[in-house]
C-alpha cells in the first residue's frame, strides 16, 4: 500500500491544512514539501476500515480497486468511471 508523496509548494501548505479542518477524508495521503514528508493519516483505525479507506481513495482517484491501475473507461450508464480497469473489469465479468 505504498503510496507515493503528493508534492507541493509552501502555498499549497495553507490550503492543505484547511481543507484538514474542514474535511480530513478528503486530504489523506502523503506530501512532499521541499524534502520534508507530510502524512496526513487517520490514526487508531482497525484494519478493515484502513481496507475500506484504501480501495475508497482508489476509487476516488479513478484507479482499478484491484491493481490501482488509471481507469480510462466510463460505464455508460452512469457516465461515471468503472472501478476496476479493463483488464479485471473483463476478468469480473467472466466470472
Ligand atoms: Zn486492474
Amino acid at each position: 500500500m505504498k503510496v507515493k508523496p503528493t508534492k507541493i509548494v509552501p502555498a499549497d501548505l495553507s490550503k492543505l491544512l484547511d481543507k484538514l479542518k474542514k474535511n480530513p477524508d478528503e486530504v489523506r495521503g502523503s506530501y512532499l514539501l521541499n524534502g520534508y514528508r507530510i502524512q496526513i493519516t487517520k490514526y487508531n483505525i482497525s484494519n478493515a476500515e484502513r481496507i475500506k479507506l484504501f480501495f475508497q481513495s482508489r476509487r476516488n482517484q479513478g484507479l482499478c480497486k484491484r491493481c490501482g491501475k488509471k481507469v480510462t473507461k466510463t460505464n455508460p450508464r452512469t457516465g461515471k468511471l468503472y472501478r476496476l480497469c479493463e483488464t479485471h473489469r473483463k476478468m469480473e465479468l467472466k466470472k
